[in-house]
């Protein structure tokens, strides 16, 4: 047991998915070829004036009202000054003190089914620096370094925590359900890998029972939660060292090296105050008709978190299928058509289980296969009447996946129905006696040996008959009960 406690808070940058920037009509791309989205705005020429994209504002504040923020009656923007290659204006149009969402709480579930409370301090509106490639070699070592503006002026939204996570493990629950929850929202596309979702995490330590803050570091921009995770633990346990040894964690920069897990300082932390935030005289603040936000909070969707409680509650299914079947909208919308159609627990284990299963072999998803929600549903139902057993159904699954056909039709091309208890027992009869060595093991209290003749009637049936038949005939026959 360690004596020290880990402090954890995340920044979150999400760059919105309009289709246009912040505040110039340029096209939002990634991958089109460097320096083709670009305008006199967003290339900061003298003389021009932004103008506020309404569709980041709609987004922005549909996060606030997912993470149930207050949402400010007006905010306003103020130019963040800094000087770097990245920046034209060499200020960033960002929201300081008042931003456009204000204190908020999210609720993760962890995967005991614990609740995970997290503070959310503020989420605001900013815009996205140009992109900078470093050449043959890292930041300082490198030989050039090119800029690329058409990411210059991405809609941003910030989402600051507070101090609430204490460990990194939590800290990427966390992540992952707020990501989740984003996609839900439609909102952004959340690619760690691409950029469009940034995580940086404030890490600091201090003595178990105490409440005063350590000195905290920023581990800064992880392009993945398994490497920010390790990164995290890494930036933990130096910091454990540092004080252990009688030492000062200063306040600076962190990477961390997923190649040698070594975390690296890039510089010493500036301070807010270097950055003479002051109001952006060239935009009007941003004033959101209240009937408008009232609007946007009755359209959000159901959210995850939402949705695992109803899952859990109201369908009878287990946590972690919740946590499964919320993965992705898409795959919520598939379950719940079929659970609206058939029975919910089994159709959740069928679509997380074989079905998924299935299917990864092809590298698809359920929503993009050829089984419709409603024929999942159908071969529920074809199990619950007995009309095929499960290694059966699991044929019909095969089926389905290769022509689309509803199971029904499956199960009449492959000849997969279950056989009737009469035709069964014929079958049973004959293996029971082509087999007297193992009937009389039976008879000798070894009930192992069931396992022989259920295999042996899947075999000689093709799998259609039903297992707990099989036994009660096998008894029966052999046992005489
Ligand atoms: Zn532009």
């Amino acid at each position: 047991m360690s004596e020290f406690e880990p402090v954890i808070g995340v920044e979150i940058h999400v760059q919105l998915s309009t289709n246009t920037k912040m505040f110039c009509g340029c096209e939002l791309s990634f991958g089109d070829p460097p320096n083709t989205h670009t305008c006199p705005v967003c290339l900061a020429h003298p003389g021009v004036l932004p103008v506020v994209n309404e569709e980041a504002v709609r987004r922005a504040l549909m996060i606030g009202l997912a993470l149930g923020c207050e949402i400010a009656p007006r905010s306003i923007f103020h130019r963040k000054n800094y000087f770097y290659p990245d920046l034209p204006k060499a200020y960033q149009v960002s929201q300081f003190d008042i931003p456009i969402c204000g204190r908020g709480e999210f609720v993760a579930i962890r995967e005991d089914g614990s609740e995970l409370r997290v503070g959310i301090t503020r989420a605001h509106l900013e815009e996205d620096a140009a992109k900078l490639t470093h050449l043959g070699g890292r930041r300082a070592g490198a030989e050039e370094s090119v800029v690329d503006f058409n990411r210059g002026g991405t809609p941003l939204v910030e989402i600051v925590t507070e101090p609430d996570l204490r460990s990194a493990s939590d800290a990427v629950t966390f992540l992952r359900q707020l990501r989740q929850t984003l996609l839900f929202l439609g909102v952004s596309d959340c690619s760690m890998e691409e950029g469009s979702m940034r995580a940086d995490a404030n890490v600091s330590i201090r003595p178990v029972g105490t409440h005063e803050f350590g000195t905290k570091t920023e581990l800064k921009n992880m392009n993945s939660f398994r490497f920010l995770e390790r990164g995290m633990d890494a930036e933990i346990a130096r910091q454990e060292e540092i004080l252990r040894d009688g030492g000062r964690v200063s306040q600076e920069t962190v990477h961390y090296e997923p190649e040698t897990g070594h975390i690296t300082s890039l510089r010493s932390k500036e301070e807010s105050h270097d950055y003479r935030y002051f109001p952006e005289p060239d935009l009007v603040p941003v004033a959101p008709d209240p009937a408008w936000v009232d609007q946007l909070r009755d359209d959000l969707p159901e959210l995850p978190l939402s949705l695992r409680r109803r899952m859990v509650d109201d369908m009878g299914l287990s946590a972690e299928d919740a946590l499964v079947l919320t993965e992705s909208p898409e795959l919520v919308a598939y379950f719940m058509e079929a659970a609206a159609l058939a029975d919910p627990k089994a159709c959740a284990n069928w679509i997380r289980g074989e079905l998924r299963a299935q299917l990864r072999e092809a590298g698809t998803e359920p929503w993009e296969s050829k089984v419709t929600p409603a024929h999942v549903a159908a071969l529920v139902d074809l199990l619950a009447i007995g009309t095929v057993s499960v290694p059966a159904a699991k044929e019909v699954l095969a089926g389905m996946i290769e022509t689309g056909d509803e199971p029904a039709a499956v199960v009449e091309a492959k000849g997969l129905a279950q056989m009737d208890e009469s035709d069964l027992a014929g079958v049973i009869a004959a293996i029971v006696e082509a087999n007297p060595d193992q009937a009389q093991q039976l008879r000798d209290g070894k009930d192992k040996v069931m396992g022989f003749f259920v295999g042996q009637a899947m075999k000689q049936t093709g799998g259609r008959a039903d297992p707990q038949a099989v036994q009660k005939l096998v008894r029966e026959l052999v046992l005489g009960s």
